[in-house]
């Protein structure tokens, strides 16, 4: 196999795994690639890193832990954090019922 063949080769791979995935917004403005939901594919449902996929490469989100801010996922190639704020945790009011600011400086 020449060097011509082996980069026709790497093309055709790379656009068979991106047949496999597809855009999805996890959440509001945040986008990663996901595994498509087809009956023929025995892995189990993972994210790509965006950023990575447009650059051919093959990365996996990681996910990090979650927050206040919702979910967290990580890329190990390029280091980017991806936030899913979909499913954040609403904070519990510190003193429900004081009406706001009782500092009110402003109204005097
Ligand atoms: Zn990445």
């Amino acid at each position: 196999m020449n060097c011509l063949e082996k980069k026709l080769q790497a093309v055709e791979d790379w656009s068979a795994q991106t047949n496999l995935y597809e855009l999805h917004e996890v959440a509001a403005g945040v986008y990663v690639y996901a595994l498509k939901n087809t009956a023929d594919n025995s892995e189990p449902a993972h994210y790509l890193c965006a950023t990575c996929f447009n650059n051919k490469k093959k990365s996996i989100l990681q996910r990090k832990g979650k927050g206040m801010g919702g979910t967290y996922y990580i890329c190990n190639e390029c280091k980017a954090e991806i936030n899913d704020h979909s499913n954040r945790e609403i904070p519990p009011k510190q003193n429900p019922g004081t009406g706001g600011d009782e500092h009110g400086w402003m109204g005097s």
